[in-house]
């Protein structure tokens, strides 16, 4: 861990139902605005002042602080490392996990921890805000108490949710299903591919055919290998060869997450076929993902998907680019032998992908 972690025990003395930790790692529900009116993060302190409540549940509460709280388009691989061990250490004291967040990449840092956390069996709830929690308006009290709430929900003593969840604006969604669709709305996030895991009106009405099942035997593991030499490579009409191929000669390169159109359809010219070709027989991987929020890549379904499943390309199924992305670099991190990474790739590792046929 190359920070300082901040400890603040908001726990109420009394009649103490649950345990909490709550990780702050900053985003717009913490920030205020400057001098210049750009919204910055402020500390956790100043978070609690505005929720007063929240010292009054039966909920024990802790909370770690990113010393420097940061927007969070500025994450990286060290932060998803660091939360990812703070879960990992504190794991047997505490009923569930609160990762306060940035919605920027929030579905990118869900994804991350639900590969890098294996065998979880606690709830992981990744929650922020539109507006900041001080604007008369916020979404950030709302977001945060519902997600408490169901971090700690428990039935006969087991967790209700035991996965990387991303809660917002009332719906509770799998984390590495789920995409940020909305930067002005509340609505922020969306999950087209796989059910609603709960949603919160009066009561919170959990979907429970659709959360991963607690399994009593699972052990918690923190997988920390990751390789960030890959590359997202959108499609679009009039992408040319030397476009491609400049990608493609970044130094040090293994994967590239290529976000075709609808089903997984790219152009059919020779020299885009043989490009892919050429760059796969010399051991680059390429991910199809599709540039469409809804369905599934099947290759082989129209003619100008049919040369990738020939070449190598390997079916994104129904993955996001957000869960794509980092299960690549999860993968390439992890495996040595990229035959392995090829098989892992196409099987779902926690839930982001249904079973692909192509
Ligand atoms: N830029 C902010 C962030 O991702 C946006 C937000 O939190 O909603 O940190």
């Amino acid at each position: 861990m190359n920070y300082k972690i901040v400890r603040l025990n908001t726990a109420s003395t009394k009649n103490i139902e649950s345990t909490i930790l709550i990780i702050y790692t900053g985003g717009t529900l913490g920030m205020a605005y400057d001098h210049t009116g750009a919204l910055v993060p402020f500390n956790f302190g100043q978070i609690l002042d505005k929720i007063p409540a929240i010292t009054s549940l039966n909920i024990a509460i802790t909370v770690i602080s990113f010393p420097e709280p940061i927007d969070s388009s500025n994450i990286n691989i060290q932060h998803w490392k660091d939360i990812a061990y703070i879960i990992y250490e504190n794991y047997d004291s505490y009923d569930g996990f609160l990762v306060l967040h940035g919605t920027d990449t929030m579905a990118y840092s869900a994804s991350m921890l639900s590969y890098i956390l294996e065998g979880l069996n606690k709830p992981v709830i990744f929650t922020g805000a539109q507006l900041p929690i001080s604007a008369m308006r916020s979404d950030a009290r709302e977001n945060l108490m519902t997600a408490l709430e169901i971090a700690t929900a428990k039935v006969n003593g087991v967790p209700v949710v035991p996965e990387v969840c991303i809660f917002f604006n009332h719906m509770l969604l799998r984390g590495n299903r789920s995409k940020k669709v909305q930067s002005v709305h509340f609505d922020a996030f969306e999950s087209e591919n796989y059910p609603v895991l709960a949603e919160a009106g009066i009561i919170i009405d959990y979907n429970k055919n659709v959360i991963m099942p607690y399994k009593p035997s699972n052990q918690l593991r923190y997988n920390s290998a990751i390789d960030t030499n890959v590359v997202i490579l959108k499609l679009f009409p009039g992408i040319s060869k030397h476009m491609i191929e400049s990608v493609f000669k970044i130094n040090g390169l293994r994967g590239v997450v290529l976000e075709t159109y609808g089903s997984g359809n790219s152009p059919s010219e020779k020299w885009f076929i043989e490009t892919l070709e050429e760059a796969i027989d010399n051991g680059l991987i390429i991910f199809n993902v599709s540039q469409c929020n809804g369905g599934r890549v099947i290759q082989g379904r129209y003619e100008t998907s049919r040369d990738l499943l020939r070449i190598g390309v390997l079916s994104g199924g129904d993955i996001t680019s957000e869960a794509a992305v980092t299960k690549l670099m999860f993968l390439l991190g992890q495996e040595k032998d990229p035959e392995e990474v090829k098989r892992r790739l196409s099987i779902p590792l926690a839930g982001e992908m249904t079973m692909i046929k192509s």
